[in-house]
C-alpha cells in the first residue's frame, strides 16, 4: 500500500513562472514542480548538503535525492532539446514563518510576503 506523500516545505513561490528557449522551433514544454525547483535552489544555488536540504523541506534525505534526480533530468532535457519550461505545482506548502536560518536570505519569503502577495518584489 503506498504511503501518502509528505507535503514538502518550500521557502517561497518562485517569481519566475517559466523559461523559453531562444532559437528553438519549440519541441514541447516540461514542467518543473515547486519542490523540484526548491531542491535545485537549496542544493545547487545555496550549496547545501542533501541532509540540510532535507531538514529545511521537512522530508527524508532519500526523498531529496529522488526529487533532485528528477529535477536534473528535466533541466538537462530543457537545455539539450530546447524545450520550454514552466514552473509550478507539486505537493508543497510555503513555510508559515521565517526560519531562523532563513533570516536575510533573499529567496525566502515564507508566509509573510506570500500573504501580502508581494513575493515578486525584492528585499524589504
Ligand atoms: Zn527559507
Amino acid at each position: 500500500m503506498p504511503r501518502p506523500q509528505k507535503q514538502r516545505c518550500i521557502c517561497s513561490i518562485p517569481a519566475v513562472k517559466g523559461f523559453s528557449p531562444e532559437g528553438s522551433k519549440g519541441t514541447g514544454s516540461i514542467n518543473l514542480t515547486y519542490d523540484e525547483y526548491e531542491v535545485i535552489r537549496l542544493l545547487d544555488y545555496m550549496q547545501m548538503t542533501q541532509e540540510q536540504c532535507a531538514k529545511r523541506m521537512g522530508v527524508s534525505r532519500p526523498t531529496v535525492t529522488r526529487i533532485y534526480d528528477g529535477a536534473r533530468e528535466k533541466i538537462a532535457d530543457m537545455l539539450v532539446n530546447g524545450r520550454m519550461m514552466t514552473i509550478g505545482g507539486g505537493d508543497v506548502f510555503v513555510c508559515p514563518a521565517i526560519k531562523p536560518e532563513c533570516e536575510g536570505e533573499e529567496h525566502c519569503c515564507h508566509k509573510k510576503r506570500e500573504l501580502t502577495g508581494k513575493y515578486q518584489e525584492d528585499g524589504e
